[in-house]
């Protein structure tokens, strides 16, 4: 099926910068959200991004008007009825999700695959709610979309071969490289890699062993990672990092994952990282 309109749900961090690269790859984008100022403030992330490209000259003002003329927005689900493919990324809740999946296998045409960007939730889970569970799968971005290479597709119990093999290719048409994720397993591939390391990171610490920025520096210089494990987490919101370990720790029923104690109290300080001045590291300076 050829792919003209995707249809992106949920304009925030994960959702605004998916729809941004769909338009930037050459799509028209129908970007839903459930109020017109979060997919107003969608639009002026995007187009602040693009006018920092065209003051370094990496980009033309034509261009960016061409990217933001691909990209129209709406709070009225029904308008999926017009969209080839869809890329759902609203909020971490399996109810939320699921309550739009079921909305959109009513609204989108038999056809059309419906792929999700939830981080940790099952896909079989979501697709249940679906009469069309061989066309649902995981499509798995990373932050920020525009930049990060890597998308995982993931496979729900029921999702079919030719639905992998669209979506792997719908990747290489974004620019990005997909991993196939052959089974339907919490934490999919690399933020079960990431989490592990985050809580050896926590253990080494409680432990007396070394301090943070010292893990931090053996991370960046021995394992050439770009960021430190901390610092990391300071980036992607220690919440974040705890909601994911307790539902690993969850799943899997293996106290390995148990989110550490230096992370709750942290948490209970409000030290949530970057969005909140704090976390491992202080950013108030
Ligand atoms: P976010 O909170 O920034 O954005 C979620 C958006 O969904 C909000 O604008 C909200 O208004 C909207 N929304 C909520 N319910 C809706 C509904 N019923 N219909 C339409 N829109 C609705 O969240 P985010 O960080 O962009 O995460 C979105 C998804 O992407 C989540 O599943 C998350 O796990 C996943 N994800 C996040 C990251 C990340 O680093 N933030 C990385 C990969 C995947």
């Amino acid at each position: 099926m050829e792919v003209k309109k995707v249809g992106v749900i949920g304009a925030g961090t994960m959702g605004g910068g998916i729809a941004h690269l769909v338009a930037s790859s050459g799509f028209e984008v129908l970007l839903c959200d459930v109020e017109q100022r979060f997919l107003d403030g969608a639009l002026k992330r995007m187009a602040d991004l693009m006018d920092k490209r065209i003051e370094k000259n990496k980009m033309t003002k034509e261009e960016k008007d061409a990217i933001l003329g691909r990209i129209k927005t709406t709070t009225n689900l029904d308008e999926f009825a017009a969209a080839d493919y869809v890329i759902e990324a609203v909020i971490e809740d399996v109810k939320i999700k699921k309550d739009v999946f079921a909305r959109l296998d009513n609204i989108c045409r038999k056809e059309v695959i419906l792929a999700t960007n939830t981080s940790s939730i099952s896909i079989t889970d979501i697709a249940s709610a679906t009469k069309r569970a061989d066309k649902v799968v995981g499509m798995h971005f990373f932050n920020p979309p525009q930049v990060m290479r890597l998308v995982e597709v993931v496979r729900g119990y029921y999702t079919s071969d030719e639905t992998v093999k669209f979506v792997k290719e719908m990747c290489q048409k974004l620019g990005k490289t997909p991993i196939e994720v052959k089974k339907d397993s919490p934490g999919f591939v690399v933020n079960r890699l990431m989490l592990a390391q985050y809580v050896e990171a926590m253990k080494l610490l409680e432990e007396g062993v070394a301090t943070v920025e010292d893990i931090d520096i053996g991370v960046k210089l021995g394992l050439n990672h770009p960021m430190g494990v901390f610092e990391l987490q300071d980036f992607g919101g220690l919440d974040i990092g705890y909601y994911v370990l307790s539902y690993l720790c969850e799943e899997f029923k293996d106290g390995r994952w148990n989110p550490p104690t230096s992370l709750k109290v942290l948490i209970r300080a409000g030290r949530l990282g970057r969005k909140t001045g704090a976390g491992w590291y202080d950013y108030q300076k």
